[in-house]
């Protein structure tokens, strides 16, 4: 599993002055239920042997880059070490050097391999942007259960049974009559002192797994009811509410829940879309296109940045101040240096927003054609 830290923790990586290898394989199944992951790598093993000439390049003499080891490494890292239940995986290590880490995920990344002076981080913002952190309450008026769903699956259940309150007589268990209506008294009351519990149950998991929404599922009178329990900044968290057996298996209601999750998850991004494209019309606090919105960030001012999917963009950064440019600048504008170096633009924007505590939302290439690829939301 990954997370905002594990973004943070690679950004922060010292420089090991060894070149970094990023590798993002696409480890989902075919209709054979096949993966499909050693094409790509074997492409990439060809053309690295090409590039050096033709030699084999494992056997270990002192021109090769190293990269045939590396590769070998990842297919026996895959081999041991692989949860056959994920979709995606990235493996970081330095070629020739000692560091190596792996992160498997349950959503698919695109294939990509890249060397370079810092691993590539673009790829896994853009999964923890495709999927937030979920609690998903399920109840009825004898208990609470209460799943953590993160990357669409479960990650972790916690379950509440309600402490039965001693009836005021015996009498209760009768049927009609006096007894009945003391009964029904008793069993509403009985719900209340529930609700009340399972509403600080619910508070406590808030505060403690610290989900982004939480998703309601009882009957529409239970859930009426038990909101009303909850205090308002929890009840503020909910997205969606619907009918589900409190017992049903969690693979069963995930999957069900799934397309309206999507559903949420794409209508705040065009939410942030307009708001971004009518802030642009009107030249007020919003930025539209890749120097612009670099521009932005370097100067601290980015609140919510937006940027392309799978979007790669040669750029160029002074070694000296190190502003980076979009454009190829042979000068750097700001101290004249002519110590530039080549960079991602699109992984420069992702470390310095991240850096910022900036949102990132990613959208596809084409719904943000006429955002020129990146844009911003700013804070002044
Ligand atoms: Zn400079």
């Amino acid at each position: 599993m990954i997370s905002r830290q594990d973004l943070e923790r690679l950004i922060q990586r010292q420089d090991g002055g060894k070149p970094v290898l990023s590798l993002f394989l696409d480890m989902s199944v075919d209709a054979n239920n096949k993966r499909n992951h050693h094409v790509f790598l074997g492409q990439k093993r060809a053309q690295f042997e090409e590039l050096e000439g033709n030699r084999p390049i494992s056997t270990g003499n002192g021109s090769e880059s190293g990269m045939g080891t590396l590769l070998e490494r990842v297919v026996e890292w895959i081999d041991n070490n692989f949860d056959e239940s994920n979709r995606g995986l990235v493996i970081y290590s330095e070629v020739g050097g000692d560091w190596w880490e792996a992160l498997q995920f349950p959503v698919p990344v695109q294939n990509r391999l890249v060397v370079a002076d810092r691993p590539v981080i673009g790829p896994l913002a853009q999964v923890l942007n495709a999927y937030e952190h979920y609690g998903v309450i399920l109840m009825d008026r004898e208990h609470v259960r209460i799943l953590s769903v993160y990357l669409g699956t479960l990650l972790d259940e916690l379950e509440f049974r309600g402490d039965p309150i001693a009836p005021t007589s015996n009498h209760h268990v009768q049927a009609g009559g006096y007894s009945h209506k003391r009964f029904q008294r008793h069993k509403l009351e009985e719900m209340r002192h529930f609700f009340k519990d399972f509403a600080e149950e619910v508070e406590r998991f808030v505060a403690r797994y610290q989900p982004q929404h939480l998703v309601l599922m009882g009957t529409d009178q239970n859930v009426a009811k038990f909101k009303e329990f909850l205090p308002q900044p929890v009840a503020d968290l909910i997205i969606h509410t619907g009918p589900a057996p409190v017992d049903g298996p969690a693979r069963e209601i995930l999957a069900r829940l799934e397309p309206h999750l999507a559903g949420e998850l794409e209508r705040e991004s065009q939410a942030l879309l307009e708001q971004v494209r009518d802030r642009a019309a009107h030249d007020y606090l919003a930025t539209a296109g890749l120097q612009g919105t670099l521009t932005a960030l370097q100067e601290g001012k980015v609140d919510t940045l937006v940027l392309a999917r799978d979007r790669e963009q040669q750029g160029a950064r002074c070694t000296q101040c190190g502003f980076v440019f979009v454009r190829d600048v042979t000068r750097c504008p700001y101290d004249g240096s002519e110590q530039l170096e080549g960079v991602d633009v699109m992984e420069e924007m992702v470390r310095l927003a991240q850096q910022q505590g900036a949102d990132i939302q990613f959208a596809d290439a084409n719904a943000i054609a006429d955002l020129r690829g990146a844009a911003a939301l700013l804070r002044f």
